[in-house]
């Protein structure tokens, strides 16, 4: 069979019974059974989707089974109609009763089920590709142990309870190999000595534990939280939402003084929207089938302008106003423009921004006001400089909560209580005498901001963000022409980048300088879960003998560098206590996980002994992130790692053990509320198949809880086993595998939301089609039947989009506002010393020395961007086999005038290098007038080395793989170069040298550099 052939008809799914079957069968035996399977497979796998569903759709078959569940193919968490025939997954679709496959407009939940079968809905084309994802003939089903050096792929397959007695307990474990250190366990690790006497804040050796987080959700996340922090102990449970998209959170962080990171446009009453660094036709969250149709469906009625700001023209920009083509790592020049010109020309709400309290903003009907009026100590002289004046900074003798109420300007320019007034002086400072006779220099926020702004002319950020500045007025003037509705759009692009807090924040401000945030069609948060479902009927949170996790994270995330031991030595020796050994970060939304990896690197500010990674390719997703197979490598700096996936990675090739893990069409429970903007529910994700992994003795599926449940069993920990959960009633549930925990989280929502029982058609659907309905003996009749009613609607979706507002008010909105954030303000950088600025300020990415960037790369002509394609997740869907037939690879796009200078053309080879990667990587030219001239466009998901794409020497390999020996041979796994194709940005990434050489990060917030990398091309002549 040619390669192309084999492609067109891929050897992929085997259910997990015939898995399981073939593993017990003779090998002579099973190769000829295998060659049957296959042909039958052949004919049966790819039946038509569509036939099959439209047949499905309508009925109640018994054949063809029906599963409303959440979808996992990104993190948008779009509802899903899974439909599976004779055990097989055969199609997805979406579910009518979710808001997000249908345009925030579901069916009622009330409708019954029968109607809504004959209801379909979209799911994005990722969705589509689960069958491939599921039955990925790479999948690791057996647990499996390193039989090499570190990275070199060789495995075997292990038994479970060795896996398992092994990772608890440690020893000489790899003595075979000729390694004989002492591996550490973790039951060792559950002790409560300190890490160092002389550090006592950086808690105990339970820290030592590190837990590492790919994709993290609801459910799941609270069930590893409970093994890592709970039972072991340690404060190393770390997500990944740096790499996620920390930048434009930043700017939401500081807006909301650390209250909401997600904050969107409105696009169901929004008249325009400013997209930055959004890329809503092909990625985003809520995703393309809801953010991004919504936006399509109602510009092309004309109800809808947008913008979009990016230095690529995103496929969003076909229905777009315009285009600004903005330098990468320039958003914030061009927002601090546009805040500068609405200021000038007066376009500003003025009579929200001068309401200075709760009351005040509501009279002038407004759920959210603003600090713009609050006053700001502006005196270097004073103690409190850079704080808010508070009232007890006049007069001593107030004290209590009255000392600490902020102080606005009323008319007469007297400071007055700012909850005294109606309106207070908007642009304002002051010099005001306190108790005592001394005087104290004052400026309003909105002062503090303006300032800011004006330390660049408008041209000047024209010229630094690249757009001519005649459409920056454009694009201002745009904004301020919708009243409240209108609102910015900030993603991905629009701050993930060093410096990116401050590209981020004043992007988030000019929402406040139009007054639209908390309003119908402007700048909105999500209403939250629909109701609680880890407690309730059943507590899922607390249990005996929990432990309490303590101390510093590696990553240094949320703890303060002046209040540690490192400072307090280098001031007792003279110095002023700076710079740390590596940033921290006290002002951040936090998930810091390449900080996390810095940290281990450098065993900074401790050691790691066990890393556990879970779902995370962080030498392939991190930019730069190849920097770590070092530190993966060494023993020393990761003396055990365990990974837990569905395949071997990039990453962990170089790990100990790897534990395998199921699909979100497995299992992968999860209670998932709505991302921003409005609307509150709760989705559920059950699975929708059962496991096609391996499974203990007790017949449990080899995955994540599994895993956990028993390691802590081995390990002696508490919150696992016998007894391990308490209900309403006083009685004691085991946990001992993963239903246990999440079908009682399930009967809990379900209680908490109030939904009603199921009738007996609907307990019946669920009983005959659903896999978890398996496990109803754990939850009474009662329980069940509420259960059945919230499993087959995918959720509870009680509420209406039009039910979260109060008039034109958000009922779950932010509420305050700032444009000068205090604490931002008296934070200080951890290597410099330097106060953060408070408020707006331009700030060209630089490293941590202070280098701007693009100064520092010049000699590299082209800035690097990169995006997602909306076919495709980050750096997991190499087996999306739909996808990666309609775009077998990427590309390396340059601009045509760009092309023209390099004499390129399409398809032609080229070599890119970078001041951190001298010796490059190659891809293949695509000529486009659709990247700003000077830019490179390389898109994620490809240039995989590992996911299948490469041979490596397992050992008993047809046991490991879900293909078996389909993808095994006598020399071990076999490699498939179309899972390889294309090029890997991440690979070009700059580095700091200022920091041992680790992926550049922003000092502030600990935001990875996706911007600021510049690189060389050259044709290479074939
Ligand atoms: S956008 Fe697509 S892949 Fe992502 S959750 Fe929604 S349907 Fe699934």
């Amino acid at each position: 069979m040619s390669d192309e052939s084999k492609m067109q008809n891929p050897p992929a799914s085997s259910p997990a019974q015939t898995r399981r079957d073939f593993i017990k069968v003779s090998a002579v035996t099973m190769a000829a059974l295998t060659a049957a399977t296959r042909q039958a497979e052949a004919a049966s796998r790819w039946l038509n989707p569509r036939r099959i569903q439209k047949a499905a759709a309508t009925s109640l078959d018994q054949d063809v089974k029906q599963v409303h569940s959440t979808c996992l193919g990104c993190n948008a968490r779009c509802g899903t109609r899974a439909t599976v025939q004779n055990g097989r997954l055969v199609a997805m679709s979406g579910n009518p009763y979710h808001p997000y496959n249908t345009k925030f407009s579901p069916i009622s939940y009330a409708t019954p089920l029968r109607q809504a079968l004959a209801v379909t809905a979209p799911v994005c084309g990722k969705a589509h590709d689960a069958p491939n994802y599921l039955n990925n003939p790479y999948r690791i089903v057996q647990p499996m142990k390193r039989a090499g050096k570190r990275g070199s792929g060789r495995f075997e397959p292990i038994e479970w309870d060795q896996l398992v007695r092994e990772v608890a307990t440690g020893g000489k474990l790899f003595a075979h190999l000729g390694e004989q250190r002492e591996v550490p366990g973790i039951k060792g690790l559950a002790k409560d000595t300190l890490i160092d006497k002389d550090a006592p804040e950086l808690g105990t050796v339970r820290n030592g534990f590190v837990f590492i987080a790919g994709r993290d959700q609801n459910g799941r996340l609270e069930f590893t939280n409970r093994f890592v922090k709970d039972a072991v102990g340690s404060v190393n449970r770390v997500g990944h939402t740096d790499i996620c998209g920390i930048g434009f959170r930043m700017g939401n962080l500081a807006f909301t003084e650390k209250k909401e990171v997600e904050i969107k446009a409105d696009p169901v009453n929004a008249e325009y929207i400013l997209l930055f660094g959004a890329n809503i036709y092909e990625a985003l969250q809520p995703g393309v089938n809801t953010y991004g149709a919504l936006v399509a469906n109602r510009s092309s009625g004309a109800k809808l302008k947008f913008t979009v700001v990016d230095p690529r023209a995103t496929n969003a920009s076909c229905h777009a106003d315009e285009w600004v083509a903005v330098k990468p790592g320039q958003d914030g020049a061009f927002a601090m423009g546009l805040i500068r010109w609405i200021i000038e020309t007066g376009r500003y709400n003025r009579e929200f921004l001068a309401a200075p309290n709760p009351n005040a903003a509501d009279k002038i009907g407004h759920a959210c006001y603003s600090n713009a009026t609050h006053l700001v100590i502006a005196d270097q002289g004073h103690l409190h400089d850079r704080k808010f004046l508070r009232v007890a900074d006049l007069d001593p003798g107030a004290t209590g909560e009255a000392g600490k109420g902020y102080l606005v300007l009323n008319g007469e320019g007297l400071p007055v209580p700012f909850d005294s007034l109606g309106q207070a002086l908007l642009d304002a400072a002051a010099t005001l005498t306190d108790a005592a006779g001394g005087t104290i220099r004052v400026k309003t926020a909105f002062r503090l901001m303006k300032e800011g702004a004006w330390e660049h002319s408008l041209d000047d950020y024209a010229r630094m963000s690249g757009v001519e500045r005649g459409q920056m007025e454009r694009v201002a003037r745009e904004f301020t022409s919708h009243g409240t509705r209108a609102a910015v759009c900030q993603y991905h692009g629009a701050g993930n980048y060093a410096s990116g807090v401050y590209a981020a924040f004043p992007i988030a401000i000019r929402n406040a300088l139009i007054g639209s945030v908390d309003r119908k069609g402007g700048y909105l948060r999500g209403g939250g879960e629909a109701a609680p479902w880890n407690s309730g009927l059943y507590d899922l949170k607390s249990f005996p003998g929990q432990a309490k996790a303590k101390g510093v994270m590696l990553s240094r995330e949320k703890a303060s560098y002046e209040t540690s031991s490192e400072f307090k030595k280098k001031r007792a020796s003279g110095g002023s206590g700076y710079p740390a050994q590596r940033p921290w970060f006290p002002f951040t939304q936090g998930g810091l996980c390449v900080e996390t990896l810095s940290g281990i690197d450098q065993s900074y500010p401790y050691p790691c002994q066990v890393l556990f990674s879970y779902f995370f390719n962080p030498l392939y997703s991190i930019p730069g992130g190849q920097r770590y197979s070092e530190t993966l490598e060494s023993f020393e700096k990761v003396p055990l790692h365990v990974s837990i996936d569905i395949g071997i990675n990039e990453s962990n090739l170089y790990a100990d053990y790897i534990v395998p893990d199921i699909t979100y069409l497995e299992g992968h429970y999860g209670f998932l509320s709505p991302h921003a903007p409005a609307l509150k529910f709760t989705a559920i994700r059950t699975p929708v198949v059962e496991p096609v992994t391996g499974s203990t003795k007790d017949g449990r599926a080899f995955s994540l809880e599994t895993f956990l449940i028993d390691l802590a069993k081995g390990a002696g920990l508490p919150g696992f086993g016998d007894a391990a959960i308490q209900g309403k009633d006083g009685a004691r549930h085991p946990l001992h595998r993963a239903e246990d925990y999440y079908l009682r989280g399930i009967a809990n929502l379900a209680d908490a939301a109030k939904v009603p029982e199921a009738v007996a058609e609907e307990v019946a659907f669920v009983e005959h089609n659903y896999p978890v309905a398996r496990h109803k003996g754990l939850l009474n009749d009662r329980e069940w039947r509420t259960a059945c009613y919230a499993l087959a609607r995918g959720g509870v979706f009680n509420r209406r989009y039009e039910d979260d507002f109060g008039g034109e008010q958000h009922r779950f909105g932010l509420k305050r506002v700032v444009l000068y954030n205090e604490e931002l303000a008296t934070t200080r950088n951890s290597l410099s010393g330097a106060f953060f600025p408070g408020t707006v300020k331009y700030l060209p990415p630089e490293d941590a020395a202070g280098n701007v960037l693009a100064e520092k790369d010049a000699s590299y002509p082209f800035a690097l961007i990169t995006y997602k394609m909306n076919l495709h997740a980050q750096s997991r869907t190499s087996s999306h086999r739909w996808s990666m037939e309609v775009f077998p690879e990427n590309f390396v796009v340059v601009n045509e005038g760009d092309a023209g200078e390099l004499g390129v053309t399409d398809g032609d080879l080229v070599q890119l290098t970078s001041a951190s990667n001298p010796r490059g990587t190659r891809g293949k030219v695509k000529v486009s007038a659709l990247i700003r001239p000077g830019c490179v466009g390389i898109s994620f998901h490809y240039g995989h080395t590992q996911l299948g794409a490469s041979a490596l020497p397992v050992t008993r390999g047809e046991t490991l793989f879900l293909g078996g020996s389909e993808v095994v041979n006598s020399a071990g796994l076999i490699g498939d170069p179309r899972l390889g194709t294309g090029i890997s940005p991440n690979l070009l990434s700059r580095l700091d040298e200022n920091l041992g050489n680790t992926p550049l990060v922003d000092v502030v917030g600990g935001i990875p550099d996706f911007s600021s990398t510049r690189v060389n091309i050259r044709k290479i002549v074939r």
